[in-house]
């Protein structure tokens, strides 16, 4: 067996406490053998946690890592104008290479800002699949499927794609890959393919994920067409299953939050990204107080604009509170949750805690700083003061992705030019001057 300690740090453990402790990893089966004292001398390899605290890494609930690509290519804009006038575009000039280099730049961002694990809806999921087994990470992967504007040969071949997608890299990566079926939306899938197609998902056994109620656009089509608020019409299409996750949830009504409670279908709340596009607060503290799994998520880099989940857990704290009219909700300790376990039931992985036995995905972050001073509550800090560049070491299924700042798994600088080059050709080709 080959181990890893990580010693001398303060650990985050499941109840919100924070104790002094070591870390013992068995490398070998990615998983958390012990947490306590005196465990420095134990480990083949060692990282050094001294001053810093040691978390859960972070789980990036819903995300479009590609769209790293397309960070600043596009700003200020509604959902519905951004997207027409701006990405769709955009993407639609984008090769699968472009995507395999987007996607590391992604990837690259989420080791150096302790993430270890992310859900993800985008196209040329292979080259995303590459990129996350070389990178190290955990990942739920899917195929982004859109009718609107195809034909129906074309429409099913997206929502075959998703589910041949779903089928396929379900277990890659040595299993840090799993799967979903992923229609984009309620509004961007039409009704006779979700009909057709949610029944196979089902028998292929992976759970589904979809924008639901990200702006009130796309609530009121469904409301006059079919009678029904947005969620009760996924629970008539067998879309709202406890394995299930949406993102956004941002405009749902009182009775859709029952649903979704009653359902145990969980919520990735996106709060920069539905700051940015303006689309609204999610009544997260609501939603949480009816036994909603919330989690966290940055959505993709172009909506952001970066990927950091100390980011956001600040904006989930700070964007909470204004839509409860409460400073009391959201509070740290729900913020730390959302961001580690939160998003990793939602996204049905067992990441996402530190105790024995559970999967060996954490962060290291260094406290000696000016902004992480004086030291009152840790947890605090984790939601409010921590930054990405605070991250010392990254760890995932055992694996030391970034020691020290320096990423283990991928060439920083040649990630970054490659990005850089391929950005340029991309404006270039969708006849952008910039
Ligand atoms: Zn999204």
């Amino acid at each position: 067996m080959t181990t890893l300690s990580i010693t001398g740090g303060r650990v985050l453990r499941p109840d919100a406490t924070v104790t002094r402790a070591d870390v013992l990893v068995d490398q070998d089966a990615g998983e958390i053998l012990e947490i306590g004292s005196d465990l420095a001398g134990e480990g083949n390899e060692t990282l050094d946690a001294e001053g810093s605290l040691v978390t859960p890494g972070f789980v990036n609930g819903h995300c479009h890592v590609a769209m790293s690509l397309l960070r600043g290519y596009a700003d200020d804009k509604p959902l519905d104008a951004w997207l027409q006038e701006d990405i769709w575009p955009a993407e639609g000039e984008l090769t699968a290479e472009d995507v395999r280099t987007g996607a590391e730049l992604g990837l690259l961002e989420m080791i150096k800002s302790g993430t270890t694990a992310f859900a993800d809806m985008y196209f040329d999921v292979p080259e995303i699949a590459a990129a996350v087994e070389e990178a190290g990470l955990r990942a739920r992967l899917g195929h982004g499927i859109v009718t609107v504007a195809k034909d129906d040969e074309g429409a099913r071949a997206d929502a075959e794609t998703s589910l041949e997608v779903a089928r396929e890299y379900d277990g890659a990566a040595d299993g840090r890959i799993s799967t979903a079926f992923m229609p984009h939306s309620l509004t961007t899938v039409g009704t006779e393919y979700l009909e057709e197609f949610v029944p196979k998902a089902r028998d292929a056994g992976v759970p589904i994920h979809y924008h639901a109620n990200e702006t009130e656009d796309e609530v009121a089509p469904i409301v006059e067409e079919e009678g029904v608020r947005p969620l009760a019409y996924a629970a008539e299409r067998g879309m709202l299953e406890p394995e299930d996750f949406v993102a956004h949830g941002v405009h749902v009504d009182e009775s859709e939050i029952q649903l979704l409670a009653e359902a145990g279908t969980s919520v990735i709340h996106c709060p920069a990204s539905n700051m940015k596009l303006a689309s609204g607060m999610a009544p997260v503290q609501r939603l949480r107080d009816a036994g909603v799994t919330v989690g966290l998520g940055t959505d993709g880099a172009a909506s952001n604009n970066d990927l950091s989940m100390l980011d956001e857990a600040r904006d989930a704290a700070m964007l909470g509170k204004l839509a409860a009219a409460d400073a009391a909700a959201v509070p740290a300790e729900a913020v730390a949750e959302m961001m580690t376990a939160g998003s990793a039931d939602a996204i049905g992985l067992e990441s996402g805690r530190l105790e024995e036995g559970a999967p060996a995905d954490l962060a290291v972050i260094d406290l000696e700083k000016a902004h992480l001073t004086p030291r009152h509550d840790l947890v605090s800090h984790l939601a409010y003061a921590a930054a990405a560049a605070d991250v010392r070491h990254t760890v995932c299924d055992g694996r030391v992705l970034m020691r020290d700042r320096e990423v283990l798994t991928l060439d920083e600088a040649a990630v970054r030019e490659r990005a850089q080059a391929a950005a340029e050709a991309l404006s270039a080709r969708a006849g952008d001057d910039e």
